[in-house]
């Protein structure tokens, strides 16, 4: 029997009492460890949290928090190795593709080290200016934002259990709102590791951080009017979570990231060899590839002028050719797993799905592993597809294919390529690709309203930008409709799903002593 991993949770770790749920080695087909969540006194774990936890946090200033988080990202950068050793094993990750979950999470708790500093000793944010309330100005409404007293739970995907956690976690401790983290079955043992390390070290309150892996069952029916909710998965749990008593009846606060028919959108009629077209072909090989298309921010549909068609099929299909799959172990590799045989299965049926819509442009899924077997690693190369036909292949805008799966798409005019793009009812990001700087800035106004982020690629950022799919701590991560309507990142915006806002009505005097 393989190791059963501990919950951590009322400040103790403590093993389910089932048999578990085992993690596999997507690649090899070995079982690594297992988890369980059975048995678990969940009441009393998230009453220590709230109380507890939440007490403790609520008494430092966000420039205490602040350093606390500075804490953390010692804790977890003296522990990489190890975390690469997991995502390895369990995520099947090549050492980059590990890097943007390892590296990517270690680096937003780093970076909201640095913003909370900012925020100076204090217990509350004034949110805007006093205001008067009559004619003479000395009773005056000072709104406030302060730590909503409660925890914050979060549940999350399979694709991120590093940056997952930390994305979340890092503007919730710097709130001062307590911890409890439900990773995804697949690939929990990273984020149980990386908490166990962090509650180990000592750095945080008690209570702050807790980690239960395994089901969900019950997790929502503990949660009280002041916690908070923040979900990562698919539209389908999304809406089981929308519909529990305790969101709907308890006015728990709920953040949905849920799946999303990114796009990419070439505004230039140029073709190859332009800065423009290629920068295009480049970004659409990355984000097919990168973590094998497991990112819910991946290009999932391209855009480009009629007359390009054909040749950006060319030049998409050219550099996937060139792109190696199998065994992240092995140097060679330039793309490694999909995160289990559920998923390989996912996207093989996601792929029929589309094949009856769209031609195959380039075909990836008979091509050969590098130090895998077939018929155990859940492997598969990457495949671009093509529709003439962008109106009449509505499956094309409706089908999230979670792997590497791409479909090129021919636009008449920008009016058109813009509609095509809503077609996803709401995404995460859109990127535009040209040299026209108007052009492009009319295009991003018109698709921020269905966006949650438009990454717009001139050449003169051609070695500067931060990459579609990579979500930088500053930038709003969410996106509206079918994305599941949510906000997190974008800087200290972040903070204000963790906090209640309050209007506080007194004299001048009286405001003048808030702390
Ligand atoms: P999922 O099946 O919805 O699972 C997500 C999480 O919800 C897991 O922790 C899962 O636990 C838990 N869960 C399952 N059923 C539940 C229930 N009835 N009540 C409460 N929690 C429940 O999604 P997934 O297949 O793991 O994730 C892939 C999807 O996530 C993709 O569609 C992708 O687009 C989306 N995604 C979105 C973002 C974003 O930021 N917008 C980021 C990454 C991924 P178990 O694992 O134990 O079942």
């Amino acid at each position: 029997m393989t190791e059963l991993l501990s919950d951590y949770l009322g400040s103790k770790w403590q093993a389910g009492s089932g048999a578990g749920t085992a993690l596999f080695d997507p690649v090899l087909g070995d079982e690594l460890v297992r988890v369980d969540a059975t048995g678990l006194d969940l009441p009393a774990g998230f009453a220590f949290a709230r109380e507890q936890g939440g007490a403790a946090l609520r008494a430092l200033t966000y420039r205490q928090r602040a350093a606390l988080l500075a804490d953390v990202v010692k804790v977890l950068q003296a522990n990489r190795d190890a975390y690469y050793e997991i995502a390895t094993a369990n995520s099947g990750t090549v050492k980059n593709d590990s890097a943007v979950d390892i590296d990517g999470g270690i680096f937003t708790l780093g970076t909201y080290a640095k913003l909370g500093d900012t925020l100076g000793d204090r217990h509350y944010l004034p949110d805007g200016e006093a205001a008067r309330l009559g004619k003479d100005p000395l009773f005056q409404s000072q709104h406030v934002l302060v730590p909503t007293r409660g925890v914050a739970l979060f549940i999350n995907a399979f694709n991120f259990p590093g940056w997952g956690l930390w994305e979340k976690a890092a503007p919730a401790l710097l709130a001062g709102v307590p911890v409890i983290v439900k990773p995804a079955t697949a690939t929990a043992w990273l984020t149980q590791r990386m908490v166990r390390d962090v509650v180990e070290a000592g750095v945080l309150p008690t209570g702050a951080l807790s980690v239960i892996c395994g089901s969900s069952a019950g997790l929502l029916d503990q949660l009280q009017p002041f916690d908070v909710v923040s979900f990562t998965g698919s539209a389908d749990t999304a809406a089981v979570i929308r519909s529990h008593p305790a969101i709907a009846e308890r006015s728990v606060r709920v953040n949905i990231e849920a799946d999303s028919i990114n796009s990419a959108v070439l505004l230039s009629q140029a073709g190859p060899d332009t800065a423009a077209f290629d920068l295009l072909v480049k970004e659409v090989v990355r984000e097919m590839t990168v973590k094998s298309g497991q990112k819910c921010t991946a290009i999932r549909r391209v855009f480009v002028p009629d007359a390009l068609y054909g040749q950006a099929a060319e030049a998409i299909g050219a550099r996937l050719s060139k792109v190696t799959v199998g065994n992240p172990r092995n140097d060679a590799v330039r793309m490694g797993a999909l995160v289990s045989r559920a998923q390989f299965d996912a996207v093989t049926e996601g792929l029929a799905t589309l094949r009856q819509h769209a031609q195959v442009l380039h075909d990836g899924t008979r091509q050969p592993l590098i130090d895998a077997d077939p018929a155990v690693a859940c492997c598969i190369g990457p495949t671009l597809l093509g529709a003439s036909d962008a109106d009449a292949a509505a499956a094309v805008h409706d089908t999230e294919v979670f792997g590497p799966v791409a479909t090129l798409l021919p636009y008449r005019d920008t009016t058109h390529a813009l509609a095509l793009v809503r077609r996803g009812q709401g995404s995460l990001v859109a990127s535009l690709y040209g040299s026209d700087a108007a052009a492009l800035a009319a295009a991003a106004v018109e698709l921020a309203g269905s966006h949650g982020r438009v990454h717009v690629i001139s050449p003169d950022v051609a070695q500067l930008h931060t990459g579609h799919g990579n979500v930088m701590p500053q930038s709003l991560h969410g996106g509206p409709g079918r994305a599941g309507g949510g906000e997190e990142l974008g800087g200290l915006r972040a903070l204000h799903f963790y906090h209640r806002r309050s209007a506080i009505q007194a004299s001048t005097g009286v405001l003048g002593t808030l702390a």
